[in-house]
């Protein structure tokens, strides 16, 4: 068995085995690879290897690959999950399935006006500054809701829920915290009658915190395609 293998089945028990602690279904959290850094050739090997949704943080960097793997493309699912730029917006509404970094009303509406009428319509979760971290991207909490309703009614997004990169912490109990508050605020939303089913957080080093909290895509990079050499500037 290759290592790329071997990784992924970890992974899938580590899924597993929070899912049994978490008392919900296996099958209520996809794994989404984080395939950043990686070539298109190791994203061939693991979609060969059973995975079919894969995450990009760069724009260009996403359509280069999903051009490479344009014979997978029916069976894979492309999804942004690093910050956007308004004038990289087209190429994303025209190249991704789901964007998971919507933060701004403005990108939302360039994203649904130029998301070509004969694909699905785009998948979005709004990121959420979920760790109150100046440096990190995302909306704050309390601006949540409005955007929230004003995303959810852009004629070719559908808004899914919500996604946040928390502050690195120590321990289970600590990493739930910044967890449990993205769940509390997507059932808020809930409440507030918007049908909302998508909860992205949890990576490598916090799936079973972030499952354990009601995480339903888990962002998986590390642990999948091992540890990634720094990125080069530019
Ligand atoms: C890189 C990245 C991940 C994956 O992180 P790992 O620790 O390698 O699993 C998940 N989400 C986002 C937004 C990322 O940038």
């Amino acid at each position: 068995m290759t290592m790329l293998n071997g990784n992924i089945q970890v992974v899938h028990q580590r899924l597993k085995a929070a899912c049994t602690q978490a008392a919900r279904p296996a099958q209520s959290v996809q794994l989404l690879a984080v395939s950043k850094t990686r070539g298109a050739d190791e994203v061939r090997l693991a979609h060969a290897a059973g995975l079919r949704a894969f995450g990009e943080n760069y724009v260009q960097e996403g359509l280069d690959k999903i051009a490479a793997l344009a014979d997978l493309r029916a069976d894979l699912e492309w999804h942004l999950i690093g910050p956007l730029q308004s004038n990289k917006t087209r190429v994303v509404a025209e190249g991704f399935d789901w964007v998971h970094s919507v933060d701004r009303l403005k990108t939302a509406e360039r994203l649904s006006a130029q998301r070509p009428v004969g694909l699905a319509p785009l998948q979005v979760c709004l990121q959420v500054n979920i760790s109150a971290e100046d440096s990190k991207s995302g909306v704050d909490p309390a601006e949540v809701p409005a955007l929230a309703r004003a995303v959810a009614a852009l004629p070719r997004l559908r808004l899914r829920g919500l996604m946040a990169i928390p502050a690195p912490a120590e321990g289970l109990q600590a990493q739930r915290e910044p967890h449990r508050a993205l769940r509390e605020l997507l059932e808020r939303l809930r409440a507030e009658g918007l049908a909302l089913d998508t909860l992205s957080m949890g990576m490598s080093d916090d799936l079973e915190a972030a499952v354990l909290e009601g995480a339903t895509i888990v962002r998986i990079g590390t642990a999948i395609f091992g540890h990634r050499a720094p990125k080069a500037a530019g």
